[in-house]
């Protein structure tokens, strides 16, 4: 065995693990970075990247769709060979992370191919090489897809999300099975790609965990695009017969298709980590660790293992508020209030902060803004794919914005003032005394809360800010 000395050791280099491990070699720390697979992790090669690819395709077929009546006449023909290509070559490389590999160590990294385990609070074996770290480890080994264990299915060639997203040929039909973020936007996508999609939710809606107002405006979409949503039922069987993917529902109705696509969750794997010898807890599947992040003395975690939501922004978050103490800077704890999150659904779906529901369940007196995107300005005169709404939670107490939901063309992209809004603990009367560019989609937020103050909006919407009448007035 080789034993080597470094500062702080990063077990896996992906999203969030090489984010910080570059930081610190950039700050002139010696750092040994491990990683098994490749370098950038999930969100580089199967997940963020690659499906926003499909996504803005599907996006431009949906666009184009509706010029019919709008703009002249269109014959779309949709072809999923540039976007498999833009994929192989434009963003994972052929799924090859030399480049990724040779940026790291020509920053000054020590990389190691392999799975690293802890063996102690201050050391990690990979394959015949031991590392010492005087400074710290940090955990970030990620998450893979979870595969339900229904009867059947593991005698079947279901796609993961990775095989989705390497797809090089459609299927002519594609049962989804789950309707999370993820299920939604590959479901969607390949839809717009011709491919007869079911999607099967055992939760009562869409995006179960997202305002009921955004369930029902993205069911409704997917009903007008033809997707085949079949939302309070499970699978309960899974089985293929002369080539054909059969899914049995617990109401006794089959689905058939082509292929299935399992997205049902993630799931995280600590058996081989080591995690005893360092005295790591686990609670319900993730690390347990303080809003500093720290599992134990000397060793930090971060990313989908951390039992936060499962996000590319949370892991680079964490990585950031970890480095700051790695590095000796102005330490802030982890603050998860603002938490935004996006589904690239066609309309988008951005989050922030709290749901109606769960302020309620958080013990908020809430009161809540609506407003239809169709019903503001400039949903009303974008015209086809106006389809969204927009939501704030209000906490009656004090009037501050707990939760806003923004769905909508570019309803991600609006969410970035709505979490700062959430983030600052921005009152409904600041963000009513300020002026909103005109027309414009975020100016839906001012005519929600009634911030054009002359009435106007009721020209399109004649039930205008319902719910912001019972707050107290603006201090
Ligand atoms: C289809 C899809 C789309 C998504 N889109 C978005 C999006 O648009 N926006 C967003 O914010 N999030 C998105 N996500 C979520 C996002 O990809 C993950 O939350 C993020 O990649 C997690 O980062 P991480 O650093 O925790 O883990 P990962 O990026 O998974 O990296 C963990 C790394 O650790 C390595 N590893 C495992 N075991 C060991 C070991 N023993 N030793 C060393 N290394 C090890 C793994 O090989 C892996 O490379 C999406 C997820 C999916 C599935």
């Amino acid at each position: 065995m080789t034993v080597e000395q470094a500062e702080v050791v990063v077990m896996g280099l992906g999203t969030g693990g090489e984010d910080l491990a570059s930081r610190l070699v950039d700050s002139g720390m010696n750092v040994v970075g491990i990683e098994p697979s490749l370098v950038g992790g999930e969100c580089a090669y199967w997940a963020c990247i690659p499906s926003k690819i499909m996504i803005r395709a599907g996006n431009l077929l949906a666009e184009a769709r509706r010029i019919d009546g709008v703009a002249g006449r269109a014959v779309v023909t949709p072809d999923w060979s540039p976007v498999a290509e833009r994929i192989r070559a434009e963003a994972t490389g052929g799924w090859d992370d030399s480049v990724a590999v040779a940026r790291f160590e020509q920053r000054g990294g020590r990389f190691l191919r392999g799975s690293g385990r802890l063996t102690g609070p201050r050391s990690v074996v990979v394959g015949d090489t031991e590392i010492e770290a005087s400074k710290g480890i940090v955990l970030a080994t990620g998450s893979h897809p979870f595969i339900p264990p229904i009867p059947g299915l593991a005698d079947v060639a279901y796609w993961t999300t990775h095989d989705a997203i390497q797809v090089e040929t459609l299927p002519g039909s594609l049962v989804v099975l789950g309707g999370g973020a993820v299920g939604c936007e590959l479901g969607q996508v390949f839809a717009r790609f011709g491919v007869t999609v079911t999607i099967v939710e055992g939760r009562d809606r869409l995006l179960a965990l997202e305002e009921p107002e955004a369930s029902a405006v993205l069911e409704s979409v997917f009903e007008r695009e033809g997707i085949w949503v079949r939302t309070g039922r499970r699978a309960e069987h899974v089985a293929e017969v002369d080539g054909v993917i059969v899914v049995r529902l617990d109401d006794g109705t089959d689905v058939t298709a082509d292929r299935v696509l399992v997205a049902t969750g993630r799931s995280v794997d600590f058996s081989a980590l080591g995690l005893d010898s360092a005295a790591i807890k686990l609670v319900d599947r993730h690390v347990v660790v303080d809003t500093n992040l720290k599992a134990a003395e000397g060793i930090w975690a971060l990313g989908d293992i951390t039992g936060q939501p499962m996000l590319t922004s949370v892991a680079v978050y964490q990585a950031a508020v970890i480095g700051d103490q790695l590095l000796g800077q102005n330490t802030v704890p982890a603050d998860y209030r603002t938490m935004p999150r996006v589904t690239f659904t066609d309309p988008e779906i951005g989050t922030a902060g709290l749901s109606e529901a769960a302020a309620i369940e958080a013990g908020f007196d809430t009161a809540t803004v609506v407003k239809q995107v169709p019903a503001t300005f400039r949903g009303w005169l974008h015209g086809p794919g106006n389809d969204g709404v927009i939501k704030l939670v209000v906490d009656r107490a004090d009037s501050t914005i707990v939760g806003a939901t923004s769905v909508g063309p570019r309803g991600g992209d609006l969410m970035g003032m709505l979490s700062l809004a959430v983030h600052a603990r921005l009152t409904i009367a600041t963000l009513t005394s300020m002026m909103y560019g005109y027309p414009t989609f975020y100016g839906g937020i001012g005519e929600a809360i009634g911030a054009y103050g002359r009435g106007i909006g009721k020209v399109i919407d004649p039930d205008f800010v319902p719910g912001i009448r019972d707050l107290p007035p603006p201090s």
